[in-house]
């Protein structure tokens, strides 16, 4: 497939004070956008001026929700150059929620190099204060105008960026989660591995009211007995009892992270024992009773390592550690964003 250049006449404005950039509120000059149909599968990729869609109001993505998206990350270093961390692994698993969600499979190979252009061209949007970032989203659309319950025929997908800061605006201070015991996120069998539109949509409600009540986000419970750790709103979770790092098994309502991924392996690299298995709430609340609970954090692309501070289950409140950044959750932090930014060698080939 042909990747065709069309740059803007006029540039945006860049934000000037990179402290205030938040998450997800400015995009860049471009966009790659990529079409599907049935008799010319995906074609005309383009690196075009960001620019709103013109949709049909019957446009099937509307009414069905039949869409994927990607999150991944461009980090500026101090020896000059841009790195991607394991883009082709955000890929891949576009395509496993694709045949989740019947999408047509994308090519990994193109898209890795697409990206890489694009990314290249907005090389001045990649902000270089410590912690920011250039954030990537890659997304696909089902745009037949069709009113009925169908998979679409023609889909279009598209990657837009945006120079951010910290997902949280605690940083790496410990947030406390809030534990949901009445809404459920996911269930087995359904689409909790997929990045789609719909898990993110069904876990509103239980974050306002986890909100309301002072937790920053909600801990899932699996779907059915409500008895086994899941995965927070947009992080997969981690427990530390005393030398052992586990996090819940993917069992299939899970979203299998890069980041969770990564951190298995650099907590092994560090001498841990790492496991994958289910994960009792009841197991946690009393592994905390015994004093074996150390640490939990969440991870993922947009907050890294983010350290869980306050546990609320029900009507029991457990306080983690003593306020302060756990000892692993800093290590694995310092270790993973050290090779994203190129300050630490990359052992795993991860970087592009
Ligand atoms: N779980 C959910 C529901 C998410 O949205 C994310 C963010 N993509 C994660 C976990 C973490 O995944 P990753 O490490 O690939 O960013």
């Amino acid at each position: 497939m042909q990747l065709t250049i069309e740059k803007a006449k006029t540039l945006k404005a860049k934000p000037t004070d990179e402290s205030k950039l938040g998450f997800g509120n400015i995009f860049t000059d471009h966009m790659l956008t990529v079409v599907y149909s049935p008799e010319e599968g995906w074609h005309d990729a383009k690196i075009e001026p960001y620019h709103a869609f013109q949709m049909d109001p019957a446009g099937m993505v509307l009414h069905y929700g039949q869409t994927i998206f990607e999150g991944l990350k461009a980090y500026r270093c101090k020896d000059g150059k841009i790195r991607l961390f394991r883009p082709e692994q955000n890929f891949m698993r576009m395509n496993r929620s694709a045949e989740r969600l019947c999408i047509p499979q994308i090519d990994v190979d193109f898209m890795v190099d697409a990206l890489k252009k694009l990314v290249e061209l907005e090389q001045d949007w990649v902000p270089s204060t410590p912690g920011t970032s250039l954030y990537i989203r890659p997304t696909i659309i089902a745009s037949d105008p069709h009113l009925g319950v169908r998979a679409s025929n023609h889909y279009i997908f598209y990657i837009i960026l945006s120079p951010v800061g910290a997902y949280y605006a605690t940083g790496l201070d410990p947030v406390p989660i809030y534990v949901e015991d009445n809404y459920v996120r996911a269930v087995r069998g359904g689409t909790g591995a997929a990045k789609t539109a719909a898990n993110y949509a069904a876990s509103l409600l239980a974050g306002e009211e986890a909100k309301k009540l002072g937790y920053s986000q909600v801990l899932w419970l699996d779907g059915v007995e409500k008895k086994y750790v899941e995965e927070v709103g947009s992080m997969n979770i981690f427990f530390r009892f005393n030398d052992e790092v586990t996090t819940p098994a993917l069992v299939g309502s899970i979203l299998p992270g890069i980041t969770r991924m990564s951190v298995l392996q650099l907590a092994q690299d560090m001498g841990y024992k790492t496991t994958e298995r289910r994960i009792s709430i009841e197991e946690v609340f009393d592994r905390y009773d015994k004093g074996e609970l150390l640490e939990v954090f969440g991870t993922g692309t947009a907050a890294v390592i983010s350290p869980v501070g306050e546990l609320k289950w029900k009507d029991r409140v457990i306080k983690i550690g003593d306020g302060t950044t756990g000892e692993l959750s800093q290590k694995l932090y310092d270790t993973l964003t050290g090779i994203q930014y190129g300050e630490l060698p990359d052992n795993h080939g991860w970087i592009t």
